[in-house]
């Protein structure tokens, strides 16, 4: 068994042997000096969905690393701005992470390292590079990479290409443009190294983590595509220098989350934070939907509607949930094959599970119910909805609020039973009637 997933590296579908094979990923984690924002999230699901299948099917080992970037230049700016050292810049956003993260029901990785931890190991890392004339020291004290070294630089994009907005750092020192920094010097705030105070440069980061982590080769490595050059690039000239290997050759990217057609940028004022939006009504469950209903490669164009869309879906699964719990059974189908294994396929999956819940519907046949209902709610616990139960209502509540309205309804007095209907529809309770009586569920 195999899953074809598509590589920036090599530019087609690559294969993973999931099932009898140790399985190692790493991805690039939030760089915390900010609340993520929407797209952050995008990532941290789809990769967190990979992970959830291969818990799932593979029989060996699976180590997933997912980074906290706690210093770099733009947690620097941000202190600054606010008169905060960059310590607390980090905590405040570390805290609003792990809230993010919790609402979106995300698994925790087996490892998820804050860079700081890992400065000892970086300085090696460099002494390696300095010693194979990878990297050399400039006048400046600032130390960069010599792209000129390798071969070939353009592993992930080819250079020549790319547009203008990807913006090449010029400074004075550099033997080439296009070298990168791996330290560099600072006046202000910085950490002590062998070659006086600075800070490190972002891509050196991750490649020091992967390293210590998950050492000198790994299954896949992944990311927003917005990270794809410089850093990834970056990084695989970093692993190159050091241990002549590109540490993968699986580099998987999501796409970009757009906002009405445009990058949520800054300057546009079109950033939505994760925490700003993921509320009571559009829970995580809705998100996981919005991202896993378009294929991970393809650019997803936010707007509220599609917000909505993605909310009346959810209802529809949880009204299946919970209306036809007693369908439950130890029985089910694999249905993963058809769809993940084509380049992780989740809008394919998703789509067959709501096909799934029709002929559910249609079927009259107890064992074959049996079957597709534990088989739809296996698969959706895989892909890592969590579909609990939201009401903040207890069941004697619920109960008697019910049977107030079945007796008002059967007096015929249909505003007060229809305002109990309301107050336990905002309570995520449906009630239905029946010729028998009435059902309620949650949704
Ligand atoms: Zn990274």
């Amino acid at each position: 068994m195999k899953l074809k997933i598509y590589s920036s590296l090599s530019k087609k579908n690559e294969e993973i042997s999931f099932v009898d094979e140790n399985i190692s990923m790493y991805v690039c984690g939030p760089t915390l000096y900010n609340a993520l924002h929407i797209g952050n999230g995008r990532t941290l699901i789809v990769f967190d969905t990979l992970y959830r299948f291969f818990l799932k099917f593979c029989k060996k080992k699976i180590t997933y690393v997912r980074n906290i970037t706690d210093i770099d230049e733009k947690i620097i700016q941000k202190s600054q701005q606010s008169y905060k050292t960059p310590e607390e810049v980090v905590e405040e956003n570390y805290k609003l992470y792990n809230k993010d993260k919790e609402n979106l029901n995300l698994l925790t990785p087996n490892y998820e390292p804050f860079f700081t931890e890992y400065l000892p190991k970086m300085f090696d890392y460099i002494y390696d590079l300095i010693e194979k004339n990878y990297a050399y020291i400039t006048h400046k004290n600032n130390i960069y990479f010599s792209i000129d070294k390798l071969e070939k630089y353009d592993f992930l994009q080819n250079i020549e290409d790319l547009n203008t907005s990807v913006r090449i750092n010029n400074e004075d020192d550099k033997n080439n443009s296009k070298d990168f920094a791996i330290w560099k010097t600072t006046d202000g705030f910085g950490y002590n190294s062998p070659w006086g105070k600075g800070i490190p440069g972002w891509h050196m980061e991750c490649v020091v983590m992967h390293q210590e982590l998950l050492g000198n080769s790994f299954t896949l490595h992944g990311g927003g595509i917005d990270l794809c050059f410089p850093h990834h690039n970056n990084e695989i000239a970093l692993c190159y220098g050091r241990n002549n290997t590109l540490c993968t050759n699986i580099w998987v990217h999501n796409g970009l989350l757009n906002i009405k057609e445009e990058k949520m940028s800054k300057s546009i004022n079109n950033i939505i934070l994760m925490k700003d939006i993921i509320k009571n009504k559009f829970d995580g469950d809705v998100f996981r939907y919005l991202y896993l209903s378009t294929h991970y490669r393809s650019p997803l164009n936010y707007s509220e509607d599609k917000l909505e869309n993605s909310l009346k879906n959810i209802k529809k699964i949880r009204e299946f949930k919970f209306k036809y719990n007693n369908f439950l059974n130890k029985f089910c189908e694999s249905v993963y094959s058809d769809h993940l294994l084509e380049d992780f396929n989740t809008p394919s999956l998703l789509n067959y599970l709501h096909n799934k819940i029709d002929d559910f519907i249609q079927s009259i046949d107890l064992k074959e119910k049996q079957i597709i209902y534990t088989t739809i709610l296996n698969t959706l616990y895989m892909l890592g909805f969590n579909l609990s139960i939201r009401t903040k209502l207890s069941e004697k509540e619920i109960n008697k609020l019910t049977e107030q309205r079945w007796n008002l309804k059967k007096n015929k007095e249909f505003a007060e039973s229809d305002k109990i209907r309301t107050l336990l529809h905002n309570n995520f309770i449906e009630i239905e009637d029946t010729s028998y009586g009435y059902i309620w569920f949650y949704v």
